[in-house]
């Protein structure tokens, strides 16, 4: 072996030798933070932002709580009234769903029957956050009903505060209001950087719905 392959080769293993060092030092950190975090307690997530992955990351953790033989539950703040491939799938499964459902606003133009939908469907979300044997409530697109003032801001952040210890609520939608987030103990923007629809790609089964 050459003088120089050797010194390259004692490079090498001195890179190895710092880089293993260094992830070290993280994994000790991480450990650290880990060790120190110990409470267990229910959490409300809110998922926001203008991006896609939202609701995919609110349905996400509804199916990783299945899976672990929890109870969950979904209300959709939606108004469409198409097929959502999550509805069939966990419905299936006995996860209780609740869905608005009262088709466009803008083609119906009836303000009160939307609000009267909302109302209808936040007290089955209420009921379900009365319920101590439901683990995980996902409250799909709920910001959307505080920035029209279907619901009232006040009942739905002293039904947060209310629910049971142990339960989990994850809110999603867009442009959420200010006091739950600061309610919340974790909070994620999903931001768009680009999307299919902006190239004319349709919204696709499996995908999008
Ligand atoms: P997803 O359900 O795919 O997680 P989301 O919940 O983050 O999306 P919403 O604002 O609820 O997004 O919109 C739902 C629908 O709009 C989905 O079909 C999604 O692909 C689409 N969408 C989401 N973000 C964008 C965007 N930035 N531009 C265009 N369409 C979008
Ligand atoms: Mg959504």
């Amino acid at each position: 072996m050459t003088d120089s392959t050797n010194s390259a080769k004692a490079q090498s293993t001195d890179k190895e030798q710092k880089h293993q060092q260094r992830m070290q030092k993280l994994k000790d950190k991480v450990d650290e933070r880990i060790n120190a975090a110990q409470e267990e307690r229910g959490l409300l997530i809110v998922i926001t932002g203008n991006g896609k992955g939202k609701s995919t990351s609110g349905f996400g953790t509804v199916a990783r709580a299945v899976g672990h033989g929890l109870k969950a539950a979904v209300v959709q703040y939606i108004k469409g009234t198409w097929a959502c491939g999550e509805r069939d799938l966990l419905e299936k499964l006995s996860v209780e769903f609740h869905v608005m459902a009262t088709g466009f606003t803008w083609n119906t133009q009836d303000k009160t029957t939307d609000i009267a939908a909302a109302k209808k469907v936040w007290k089955e979300s209420k009921r379900l956050m009365n319920d101590d044997s439901v683990d995980l409530v996902l409250l799909d697109e709920l910001t959307y009903m505080l920035s029209y003032k279907y619901l009232d801001l006040d009942d739905v952040i002293e039904t947060l505060i209310n629910r049971p210890p142990m339960q989990h609520v994850i809110i999603t939608g867009r442009a959420c209001h200010r006091a739950i987030i600061e309610l919340a103990d974790t909070v994620s923007e999903v931001q768009s950087i680009k999307h299919a629809f902006d190239n004319g790609v349709k919204a696709q089964k499996g995908i999008d719905w």
